[in-house]
């Protein structure tokens, strides 16, 4: 049998692009089919490192696009599938996600085994594209995968949970070990897939729902009548009965209740 390690001898893994390579087949085609994608769909791949996954997709979908940062992992994938391969050699967060969904109605599927030092960065980066992404399903640390599927009152509900819980339906698919990767993690890691739907609630104020997530959560252990101090003096309101309770602590509002609260705030607004 081939260890993880010669297998990859030939490459040396960057730590400072999180490269853990997947080098296991089976999690591989597991991933993919998580995605649910169609022949046409438009795919984007972050971060394909050595190809775990691309081997999988550029033959099966011809609107696959990856976008690499490291340029000697895009030199291996041109080398291995070929020049035409759709490849941006570039950092993720720089790239325009509408450069590759030009077609009107048709939204993006994303997929990666991301890095995880910028996982949540990655995150917000797919929620202010929201209009024109319709899924994605990523490896994430178990304990980022745990965050974003937490139940209110629990230490893990917060920030994610709330901010991503409004505008997707998310479920952490299956863990993987650290055995899967080379080198590996030191953590266990979650494949999840969020379902994006802008619609799932009416919030009638983005700007405003995040700023009062950020804050209400700040400072968890408060009630929100200190946790918002800030917020209110940042944010010039009437004189307004609100239905929440004050004396309550952030983790004991649901996603549904954050959104409520938000939309009674703005009604509130003295500045539009
Ligand atoms: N998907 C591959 C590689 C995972 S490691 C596999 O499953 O084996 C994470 C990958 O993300 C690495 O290839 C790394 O070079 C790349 N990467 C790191 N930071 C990036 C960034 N800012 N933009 C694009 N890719 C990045």
């Amino acid at each position: 049998m081939i260890s993880n390690k010669n297998k990859y001898e030939i490459y040396k893994p960057k730590k400072r692009f999180g490269q853990n390579f997947l080098v296991d087949d089976n999690i591989s085609r597991k991933i993919i089919k998580s995605l649910g994608a169609q022949h046409d769909d438009v795919l984007l791949e972050i971060g394909p490192g050595q190809g775990a996954l691309t081997k999988f997709l550029v033959n099966e979908y011809p609107n696959y696009t990856a976008v690499e940062i490291d340029e000697t992992s895009v030199d291996t994938l041109k080398n291995k599938f070929g020049e035409s391969l759709s490849i941006v050699c570039g950092d993720v967060m720089k790239f325009d996600f509408s450069s590759i969904s030009r077609t009107e109605g048709v939204k993006i599927k994303v997929l990666g085994n991301i890095p995880y030092n910028i996982t949540s960065d990655i995150l917000f980066k797919l929620l202010e594209n929201i209009g024109i992404i319709d899924s994605a399903v990523l490896m994430v640390q178990k304990e980022v995968a745990e965050r974003l599927t937490a139940e209110k009152e629990t230490k893990q509900y917060g920030i994610l949970a709330v901010q991503f819980g409004a505008f997707a339906e998310i479920k952490n698919i299956f863990n993987v070990p650290a055995t899967a990767f080379f080198p590996k993690p030191r953590v266990t890691s979650s494949v999840i897939k969020l379902a994006f739907n802008e619609n799932k609630y009416t919030i009638a104020n983005v700007p405003l729902f995040r700023s009062l997530i950020r804050n209400a959560f700040s400072k968890r252990r408060k009630t929100l009548k200190n946790s918002l101090k800030d917020f209110f003096g940042a944010n010039d309101i009437n004189n307004c009965d609100f239905n929440i309770d004050f004396s309550r602590r952030a983790e004991t509002l649901s996603v549904i209740e954050f959104v409520e609260l938000s939309n009674e705030i703005n009604s509130c607004l003295r500045y539009k």
